[in-house]
């Protein structure tokens, strides 16, 4: 049985009609799904489906909150989330796509809505976040100016890319500064 063996909708058992499922999603669920934008949230998602002529009409409501590090501070920080999407869907010979519309082989019937609810989460973060102002770890905030003047420096220097010693230090650089470094110099080019 897979991890998201409790995703899965069986298209060719809905009726005629409209049917309704819901999902809570939690930290268990961010674990399973492994992926490096979002590891904790509390989430519940409506997949709302609606049985017509021929195809499905599918309707995605997702409300709740993801946690993720603070792009100032990098304290985890509450992120409310509100995402909503459609998707239709129809049966095939095999998995794919005709137009706007997914094809799923009939002899599978099934729609695993996991990870596509796991890409409107992550559609929603904004690309910058954080924290309310004045609720920011001050004392990490400032630390991390700090790193980052002191990394500006070491650049200044012009130690180049045969620097094995180098090199090697700036490859363990924990990827969240990596990150907020990249976000603080795109910053700085305006
Ligand atoms: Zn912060």
């Amino acid at each position: 049985m897979s991890k998201f063996e409790s995703y899965n909708i069986d298209l060719k058992q809905l009726d005629a009609g409209t049917h309704l499922f819901e999902y809570e999603l939690d930290n268990e669920y961010f674990k399973k799904i492994d992926s490096p934008e979002v590891q904790k949230g509390k989430l519940n998602a409506q997949v709302k489906i609606t049985v017509l002529q021929g195809f499905f009409n599918v309707l995605f409501v997702v409300r709740g909150a993801v946690f993720v590090p603070c792009d100032r501070c990098l304290d985890e920080m509450e992120l409310p989330i509100v995402a909503e999407d459609t998707l239709q869907v129809k049966f095939g010979a095999d998995y794919g796509e005709e137009g706007d519309v997914m094809l799923i082989p009939e002899n599978d019937g099934k729609l695993n809505v996991a990870w596509f609810l796991y890409e409107m989460i992550a559609l929603a973060i904004p690309i910058k976040h954080v924290h309310a102002p004045g609720m920011c770890n001050k004392a990490m905030a400032t630390k991390l100016r700090k790193h980052l003047a002191h990394m500006a420096d070491d650049e200044d220097e012009g130690w180049g890319i045969e620097d094995e010693g180098m090199a090697n230090e700036k490859r363990t650089t924990d990827p969240r500064w990596e990150g907020l470094l990249q976000i603080l110099n795109d910053e700085n080019q305006y």
